[in-house]
């Protein structure tokens, strides 16, 4: 009898340490295979070649690199989609060379105006805020506005108020200037007086930026921000923080982050729009992409661009104009920047 239960607790541990052998294994497996990848863009629009030194260049690629590294450093790790666009939003924002945070368009009476938003493709969550002008990292309050309330959008007061009480950083209104800026804006004025060139100029949108991740537990996530465009009347909003214009995430189909003429991203719901046509048409990514913005908004003579990552890791960076900044790291090891059309 003792000799029958040794027998017995000899093969219970064994299949124990099979078990956890084969469980650690395979979850290590899991972790080594998944994929991850991020893709960012810092605007686009129609500019030369010519237009941009080679410094001017390499501070751009420089930018956009560094923001890459900071989202790749955390989906390596383990870490969230959410953290990675979150992060790598921050960055651009904070770099005087993007329309978004500090360089930001002037509205046509001098102020800027900040909007962003943030989506999780895993619960469909999604949170923005627009019209805001002391936040220092518009998608920061984007994300305590999806994760700390009930709503989806606030503007303005509310969205200041909102974000000071989730304890963001508040800064003067004067942060946000840059003379680059300044410089664009006063000839875009002087422009309208003489009634010289159309409403927007395309050089002078430039720089909405915004980042779309798939992190190793399969979860996308896609965030937008903007100053807008330069002259904007105050008040107005574009489709960077419109959840299913300028942004939009579902792990059934993809992340989509946008960059354009906003008027015509949120009629014709672009990001949603892709992603719609991958689920109820069973387009891949690209044919979604590429019909929506080299057909659909062409006809319209809309211009912009997107970047989006599909559930399986898949990447397009997709414009009609001229230029867009943008850049891709995979865990596969495929990388790189660009700005001009390849
Ligand atoms: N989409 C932005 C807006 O209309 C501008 C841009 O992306 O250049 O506010």
């Amino acid at each position: 009898m003792k000799n029958m239960m040794r027998s017995n607790n000899c093969i219970f541990a064994r299949f124990l340490f099979f078990t956890l052998f084969f469980c650690v294994i395979s979850t290590f497996g899991l972790f080594a295979s998944k994929p991850y990848a991020v893709v960012i863009h810092g605007g686009a629009g129609n500019i030369a070649r010519e237009s941009l030194s080679d410094e001017q260049i390499e501070d751009y690629n420089n930018k956009l690199a560094e923001a890459l590294i900071a989202a790749e450093e955390i989906l390596s790790n383990g870490g969230t989609s959410l953290d990675a666009v979150e992060t790598a939003t921050r960055i651009l924002e904070d770099s005087p060379l993007f329309n978004a945070g500090k360089g930001a368009v002037f509205t046509i009476d001098g102020k800027n105006e900040l909007d962003a938003s943030i989506m999780c493709g895993q619960t469909h969550n999604a949170g923005a805020v627009a019209g805001v002008t002391t936040v220092k990292n518009p998608i920061s309050a984007a994300r305590k506005v999806m994760e700390n309330s009930p709503h989806v959008l606030l503007t303005g007061k509310g969205a200041e108020t909102f974000a000071f009480e989730q304890g963001l950083e508040i800064v003067d209104p004067g942060y946000f200037f840059d003379r680059r800026r300044w410089n664009q804006y006063r000839e875009f004025i002087r422009n309208q007086v003489n009634r010289s060139r159309s409403y927007i100029d395309e050089d002078l949108k430039m720089g909405t930026v915004g980042a779309v991740a798939l992190d190793i537990h399969g979860n996308i996530a896609a965030a937008t921000s903007t100053g807008g465009m330069v002259g904007k009347r105050y008040g107005r909003i574009g489709d960077s923080p419109i959840i299913g214009a300028g942004n939009y995430a579902s792990n059934l189909t993809c992340g989509v982050s946008a960059t354009g003429h906003g008027e015509y991203f949120i009629r014709n719901i672009v990001a949603y729009d892709i992603s719609a046509r991958m689920k109820y048409k069973g387009q891949s990514l690209a044919e979604a992409a590429h019909f929506v913005i080299q057909e659909k908004l062409r006809e319209q003579d809309a211009n912009g661009g997107i970047i989006a990552i599909d559930k399986d890791g898949n990447i397009v960076m997709e414009f009609n104009t001229t230029a867009m900044f943008r850049g891709f790291v995979k865990s596969t090891g495929e990388k790189g920047v660009w700005i001009f059309q390849e």
